[in-house]
Order: structure tokens, then C-alpha cells, then sequence
């Protein structure tokens, strides 16, 4: 398994400095290849979810080990095309978008999913059958690690709801429109398979309506571990669900079947690694203040999340119990109760996990500088983004005139 050591990570701090994103670029490969092995056959196809982490090497190195794109914005396919991707590897799957920036997307030659009866069919009636759509259908099931990051049940803004299935068909003979694709995405951290299989369900029943149908679009969700006992989605077994499932059906064998990963393929991939600053001893708990908060890394304010947290700098200390905390002026709780080697100030201290909704999700909240990444290739670390200046705080503001 692909994992940098403690020697690397503290290293890799030492001369880039803290706080630091380091990306492994082989562990993303493998995880590539273990989608691969699992579904092997050559209609499979997938699309990275780039929201996930979107620095131009990552971007690079995915499209050299062969993987598409999938993109939440018109800036993301710009970037998609800017890391060298051709439009027939890009997905846009639009979400609550301005029918211009679909018109903007159309005009860059990828592959759009649409995601409102209010767009497919101004669409529609401004490109008739000229250009193929994809649409994203809400089948109306739950699935996903917690209610914020579940995106098909029947509350969700995303998608068109199954409900309104004769409104979409109505639209589509109207206008003459080419579905070439059906997508659904339900959410991320999804480990129960049925949910993808449901989910699957929900579109075998109206696949015979859409007779251009060219691929299925199952989205992502899968799940990775982020601590022990965690149970990750099992790959192998969706995979030979799936491929059942198809080969079963009469019009869906023969249709190509996409997947959108972005946490599966590069989560592991990333550390985050900061100093303490300050250590407070109080009666309710040791605090161990680091110098980062929720504006580097929020996924444990904002979605409760786990991510293991080790002191790189004495790994085999006798383990005590702190709440690691940050600088912010907010609170800012990276973990709870939470047993670590010993620390003293200056220690460094690695999040785990950190490659996925990390860097991308933060800010520069209370006016501190987002981090610099690094990302090794080949065992040798490459700054591939430094750290913020005093100067980017000021520079896109204006004087008064
Ligand atoms: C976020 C997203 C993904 C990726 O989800 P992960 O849980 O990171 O795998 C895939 N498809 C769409 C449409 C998304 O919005």
C-alpha cells in the first residue's frame, strides 16, 4: 500500500513549513487501479469529482494515469481544459447554474448533465437535438454519510425529481432533445451498496423512454476509511451488483456505465500537517492549539468528520487524551477526546485523510494565509502551491475613487 512515512512527512515540513498539504501521487494512481480491477469491463468508464481537489498537478497526473474529468462549474472545466483534459474526457454536471454558463460549457464541446426542467428546457429550445444532454435524475432514496452530504433523497435541491418524469419526456419530444445520458449521484460516504443498487433500480425502470441512450452515469459516494472499525464501500462486490444488473437488463447491457469518484481516489492520497503552538492545562481538558483551524481543514466542524491525527514528532510517546483545537477566533474542534502520543509545544501534527475537501474547502477566514501543497512524485516532494503573502489579503480590493 501506497503511504508516505513519518521520516517523509516530517521532512517534507521541515522544508516547506507549516501548515502544509502533501499529496502522494502514487497512492491516487492506486486507487485508480483498484476501480479498475474491480470493474474491469471496458464499458466502465470514470470521471474524476474534482471539486474534491483541484491544484493543476493533481489534475495533471490524474489525466496521465487515464481518468476523466467530472466538474461542478464552468471554472472547474475551464481548469479541466487548462491541465490539458480533451472536452470528450470533461463532464459538467451542472447544479442550480445559469442557463448561460450551460450555453458557455455547450461552446467548450463537453459533456453536460442538466439538472432543472427550467434549463433542459431552455435548452431545448435553443439547440433542438444538435447537441446531446445528459440529465440528472433525483430518484428519491437516502443514502450518504450524514444529511449534508446526501443529495438524492426527496428533500434534496439536487437533481429532477423521478415524480416529474412525464414533465422531462414531455420536454424532451417537445424540443427534439438527444438524452445520450441519465446520471445519478446520492451522495458522498456511502458504504451500503443497496443504496447504489436502488439507486440503479430507479433508472432501469425508464430507460426504454430515452432510446439514444449511450451511457449511465452512477456518480460516486464510494467511501474510504478514515479511522479503524470504519467500513469503506466495497468495490468488488458493487462491482459484480452492478455488472449483474446490467447484464440482466434488456436495454441497459448495452450502455456504457460511468462512475464521478472524487474522496475514493484521492482522500488517502492527503496529510495535513501543523504545529502546536500552545498547550493549556485545564481541569476539563488538555487543549493543544495548532496553528490552522476550520479555515484549512473543516470537514470536522462542518460535517462532524473523523480524521485520525498523529504527532509526527514523537510517534511512540505514551498516549494521553487532549481536544485539538486551532487559532481561530471560533471555535474551531479538529477532535475531542482524542488519545495521541505525547506533545509538547512545537510538535507537528498530521491529519490524515486530508487529500479530499481539504485545501479545496478552505479560506482565509480571520485573515490567515491558506497553506501551501506539496505533492510527491517519484519519492521526491514538488511545491506545487506556495503559501499566501501578506499581499493576497489586499489585492483584490480597490481604493475608493
Ligand atoms: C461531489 C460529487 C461527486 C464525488 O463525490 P465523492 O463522495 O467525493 O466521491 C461525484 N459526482 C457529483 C455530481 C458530485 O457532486
Amino acid at each position: 500500500m501506497q503511504q508516505l512515512s513519518n521520516e517523509q512527512l516530517l521532512k517534507t515540513a521541515q522544508q516547506f513549513g507549516t501548515p502544509l498539504y502533501v499529496y502522494h501521487s502514487e497512492k491516487i494512481t492506486e486507487q485508480y487501479q483498484k476501480l479498475k480491477t474491480a470493474f474491469y469491463k471496458p464499458n466502465t468508464r470514470f470521471f474524476y469529482a474534482c471539486k474534491a481537489l483541484t491544484n493543476i498537478h493533481i489534475l495533471q497526473h490524474i489525466k496521465n494515469i487515464g481518468v476523466g474529468i467530472d466538474c461542478s462549474s464552468i471554472n472547474e472545466v475551464k481548469l479541466a481544459l487548462h491541465a490539458g483534459f480533451e472536452p470528450k474526457n470533461i463532464l459538467y454536471t451542472s447544479n442550480g447554474v445559469s442557463f448561460e454558463e450551460i450555453v458557455e460549457a455547450k461552446n467548450l464541446g463537453v459533456t453536460i448533465t442538466i439538472d432543472s426542467l427550467s434549463n433542459l428546457e431552455k435548452f431545448g429550445q435553443t439547440f433542438g437535438n444538435t447537441y446531446p444532454l445528459s440529465l440528472r435524475i433525483r430518484p428519491n432514496i437516502m443514502g450518504g454519510g450524514n444529511i449534508q452530504i446526501s443529495t438524492g433523497h426527496d428533500e434534496s435541491k439536487f437533481g429532477i425529481p423521478i415524480t416529474q418524469l412525464q414533465q422531462i419526456l414531455n420536454i424532451v419530444k417537445q424540443t427534439n432533445i438527444n438524452v445520450e445520458g441519465l446520471h445519478i449521484h446520492t451522495g458522498s460516504d456511502i458504504s451500503d451498496i443497496d443504496v447504489f443498487i436502488k439507486g440503479i433500480e430507479v433508472l432501469f425502470e425508464i430507460v426504454h423512454h430515452f432510446p439514444n441512450l449511450k451511457f449511465i452515469d452512477l456518480g460516486s459516494g464510494f467511501k474510504v476509511k478514515y479511522k479503524d472499525g470504519d467500513k469503506a464501500t466495497d468495490i468488488n462486490l458493487l462491482a459484480q451488483k452492478i455488472y449483474e444488473d446490467f447484464d440482466n437488463h434488456a436495454v441497459a447491457k448495452d450502455v456504457e456505465i460511468w462512475f464521478e469518484p472524487g474522496k475514493f481516489l484521492v482522500s488517502e492520497s492527503g496529510y495535513f500537517i501543523t504545529k502546536i503552538n500552545v498547550i493549556k492545562h485545564n481541569e476539563e481538558a488538555i487543549f493543544v492549539g495548532v496553528n490552522s483551524g476550520f479555515n484549512h481543514l473543516i470537514r470536522p466542524m462542518f460535517y462532524n468528520s473523523y480524521h485520525t491525527i498523529k504527532n509526527i514528532s514523537n510517534p511512540n510517546g505514551v498516549e494521553k487524551e487532549y481536544a485539538i483545537t486551532g487559532n481561530l477566533c471560533e471555535t474551531d474542534t479538529f477532535a475531542w477526546q482524542r488519545k495521541m502520543s505525547e506533545t509538547k509545544e512545537g510538535d507537528l501534527l498530521c491529519f490524515y485523510n486530508a487529500g479530499a475537501y481539504g485545501f479545496e474547502m478552505s479560506s482565509n477566514f480571520n485573515s490567515r494565509f491558506k497553506p501551501a501543497e506539496v505533492m510527491f512524485k517519484n519519492d521526491e516532494p514538488h511545491l506545487i502551491r506556495k503559501r499566501d503573502v501578506f499581499e493576497d489579503l489586499l489585492k483584490n480590493q480597490l481604493p475608493l475613487d
